[in-house]
């Protein structure tokens, strides 16, 4: 399936600064947009979404402070 548009009902526009994973905002690579989406899959395009766990960052900053 493409893009048919659907995913600008959903897209985000505003953003806050915090970033846009950590507000849930998930990225579709089939239709490029940040949409704010509950469901793993693209409710326009169907393609499974991305989406950065929060683990990962914190993982990063520990180990950051670890060098310190
Ligand atoms: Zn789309
Ligand atoms: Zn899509």
């Amino acid at each position: 399936m493409y893009c048919n548009n659907s995913c600008q009902k959903f897209k985000v526009t505003s953003f806050s600064g915090k970033g846009r994973y950590v507000e849930g905002q998930k990225r579709c690579p089939q239709c490029e947009v940040f949409i704010l989406w509950d469901g793993l899959w693209c409710p326009c395009c169907g393609r499974l979404l991305r989406t950065k766990p929060r683990a990962k960052k914190l993982k990063r900053k520990l180990a950051l402070n670890k060098n310190r």
